[in-house]
């Protein structure tokens, strides 16, 4: 605790815990824990972006001996804490009572980006955000799990449309020091320095930690000066464009990876890649058994496959990472040799069957070392099985071994808190212990409509309310134009029935979808009684130039007198915006080309918070679909594919959602809309949660990997 004394010298000794936990992201899903810091100075935990290891250190001291005297912060501070220590320390959880009260090494979850907090810019999207949930919801069961990925000193992007609807980035530097991230050091004092093998000259990188709860995740930093100034910034971005730049971030996530766990002493007994991104982490767990425990290469396979899940997420076969033969040799050569296999054997290791001369293909890899493996929704199962058949010749493809595990979120997290606190009252305390019971949720039956609808309203005015600050903020920092400000959301009217569409600007995710007939839009758009606005937001990737073309078409029709105000396009999209939007808006937008949506998981979140979905049949609305919690459209392909699906949604908007969203009794309460809210939550909140995900995890891969690592 010495190193939290240095770091916050001016915490009294009663506040000490504030500390800890300020290092804990458990704080960010426990509203009283959000609550026992935003209470210390609501402007500073504002401009410190809710930031808590920030927010101690630039408190002045008097507000922090204040705190220290106040009977009643005091009781809310020991309340927070002695929860805080229950959850974290205590033995008995749904792992223990449900799988094994023996003491196991835990699973090594290994992932390119976490999404935890918008404190901590580690993600560029859905993966990110899965794996965060996921770390969440282990650390919330219990479940042993120890996780590994990167730090990105300079990976965030900040976005900035120039006044031609051009995305721009700035790279937001990360302030390590500020951050609630931790160095981890080794017994003299130092901070822990591991050299990645394999790369010559040889790579380093230091090591954080960030707790999530239970959880340890231990992120990587390649920018350190021992490493060569052209390996420094392997860890400063996602998704690099370059190649072998690539290749050496998913060596340093592999095998780098997995000997920090070694240095430190973690033992681990099952391997969970998140994508095919870590899977050389799969080579380290064969070596160690080669040379270390002197088993024989079929043993050490035998004993790999059956200890290591896999989960895939790409529907694309472009989407796979591939590196070329000539590539993978020169870091690989010697390496092979190690393991007992020829350059051969170890190519073949990595040879996709239906393009066998393509390069290494990280998945088929990943597949062919791994016992488990699933895809992220049904739909996404069925697609990876016929993508993956070649590998298994000899099945046919339904059962090719790849099942399916649909993605759920984090319910604590992505829970709007003001309906939270609505369920404390009406669900009974502790609804959040059982909300993977689907019987929990006809409660909400109980719920009064006006009540419930106010809660929504609220909602929708702090949305809209930000969002028109952002707009305020751009027009007097920048003096951007005023079609600017228009574009982003100076208009926007919270009486007026609203769409959201959040996500990527991939091409496949047809932002501009709904702008295809344009005049059969604005009639709908600009109803003199019954209105509708649009609000878009989302980042293309830097090196997607069509990518960024899509949004220069959104963007431009955000600026369109013509629409009337009613598109707006809200710059820097990420978790704080993705927050409010999921919470506020009326109806959730979602129109992939399928299958092309692996599994979707915003519209997870939106439902969860009671939007309807208008969505397109694809991804985890498959799955979702009820008939009475949104609307579906797309089952069938035709010729033209955009023109019928943008028709589709019209025809719904038009006869469907608009009349529905405006039917209100005399109080100007719409029933038959708080009805589908309602049915839209109780439809996902147990089943899409991360907390079935996980459940699943572990009954259909972790348990019997952990009893095969046990015997
Ligand atoms: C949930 C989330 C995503 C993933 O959304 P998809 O529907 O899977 O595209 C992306 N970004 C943020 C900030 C999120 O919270």
């Amino acid at each position: 605790m010495d190193s939290l004394d240095k770091k916050f010298p001016h915490l009294p000794e009663r506040l000490k815990g504030l500390g800890e936990l300020a290092f804990n992201l458990w704080w960010s899903w426990h509203p009283a824990a959000r609550m026992v810091f935003k209470r210390l100075d609501r402007r500073a935990w504002k401009d410190t972006r809710h930031n808590p290891v920030k927010l101690l250190t630039v408190l002045p001291p008097p507000i922090l001996e204040a705190a220290a005297q106040d009977p009643e912060y005091l009781r809310h501070y020991d309340s927070v804490l002695a929860h805080f220590r229950r959850d974290v320390e205590n033995q008995v959880c749904w792992f223990t009572a449900n799988v094994t009260e023996a003491e196991c090494e835990p699973i090594a979850y290994f992932s390119l980006e976490y999404g935890l907090h918008h404190s901590l810019p580690f993600y560029a999207g859905g993966l990110g955000f899965l794996a965060g949930d996921h770390l969440k919801e282990a650390s919330d069961l219990g479940t042993p799990l120890v996780a590994v990925g990167f730090m990105y000193p300079d990976g965030y992007l900040r976005q900035m449309i120039n006044p031609d609807g051009w995305q721009e980035g700035a790279d937001e530097h990360l302030d390590r020091d500020a951050a609630p991230i931790s160095r981890v050091y080794n017994d003299q004092g130092e901070q822990i320095v591991v050299q990645v093998p394999v790369t010559e000259p040889p790579i380093f990188v230091s090591v954080w930690k960030v707790m999530v709860g239970r959880i340890t995740l231990y992120l990587m930093d390649t920018d350190i000066e021992a490493n060569d100034p052209g390996h420094r910034g392997i860890s400063n971005h996602l998704y690099i464009s370059d190649l072998e730049q690539r290749l050496l971030q998913e060596i340093v996530l592999g095998l780098g990876g997995t000997e920090v766990l070694a240095a430190l002493g973690i033992k681990h007994s099952v391997l969970h890649m998140n994508e095919g991104h870590p899977a050389f982490a799969l080579l380290e767990r064969l070596r160690e058994r080669i040379e270390e425990r002197q088993m024989t290469y079929a043993d050490a396979f035998k004993e790999v496959k059956a200890t290591s899940v896999f989960t895939t997420h790409t529907p694309v076969p472009a989407g796979h990472d591939v590196f070329p033969f000539d590539m993978i040799d020169r870091y690989f050569g010697h390496y092979c040799s190690r393991l007992g296999l020829s350059r051969d054997d170890f190519f073949n290791l990595g040879r996709n069957p239906a393009d066998p001369n393509a390069g290494f293909n990280m998945t088929a890899f990943a597949l062919r070392l791994s016992d488990y493996h699933n895809g992220v929704s049904a739909r996404h199962g069925e697609v990876s099985r016929k993508m993956w058949q070649p590998l298994w010749p000899d099945r046919p493809e339904d059962q090719v071994p790849i099942i399916s595990i649909t993605n759920g979120v984090h319910v604590p997290t992505w829970i709007a808190p003001k309906m939270e606190l609505l369920f404390n009252q009406y669900l009974g305390a502790g609804w959040l212990e059982r909300h993977d019971d689907p019987a929990l949720w006809e409660l909400l039956d109980d719920i009064p409509s006006q009540e419930f609808w106010a809660v929504h309203c609220r909602l929708k005015d702090k949305l809209i309310d930000r969002i028109r600050e952002r707009a305020r903020r751009r027009w007097a920092d920048y003096q951007i134009n005023c079609c600017n400000v228009v574009a982003g959301g100076a208009m926007l009217d919270p009486t007026i029935l609203t769409l959201g569409f959040a996500r990527r600007f991939a091409t496949y995710k047809r932002a501009d979808l709904v702008f295809h007939d344009l005049e059969r839009l604005k009639k709908i758009l600009l109803s003199p009684w019954q209105p509708v606005q649009i609000i878009f937001a989302g980042k293309a990737h830097p090196a997607d130039d069509p990518g960024k073309l899509l949004l220069q078409r959104v963007f431009n029709f955000a600026r369109d007198a013509e629409l009337g105000g009613r598109i707006a396009f809200v710059e820097d999209y990420g978790e704080q915006l993705a927050q409010h939007l999921i919470h506020g808006v009326d109806v959730w937008l979602n129109n992939p080309l399928p299958p092309l949506e692996a599994c979707g998981t915003s519209g997870m979140k939106a439902s969860l918070n009671g939007l309807p979905q208008l969505s397109i049949l694809d991804g985890w609305w498959i799955e979702g679909f009820n008939g009475g919690n949104g609307w579906a459209f797309g089952a069938d392909a035709g010729d033209d594919r955009d023109a019928q699906d943008a028709a589709a949604i019209y025809d719904i908007l038009e006869q469907q959602v608009v009349p529905l969203y405006y039917k209100t009794d005399e109080a100007g309460i719409p029933q038959d809309w708080v009805k589908l809210m309602k049915n839209a939550i109780k439809s996902t909140a147990a089943r899409f949660s991360a907390r079935r995900m996980v459940k699943e995890y572990v009954q259909k891969c972790y348990q019997e990997a952990l009893d095969f690592s046990m015997k």
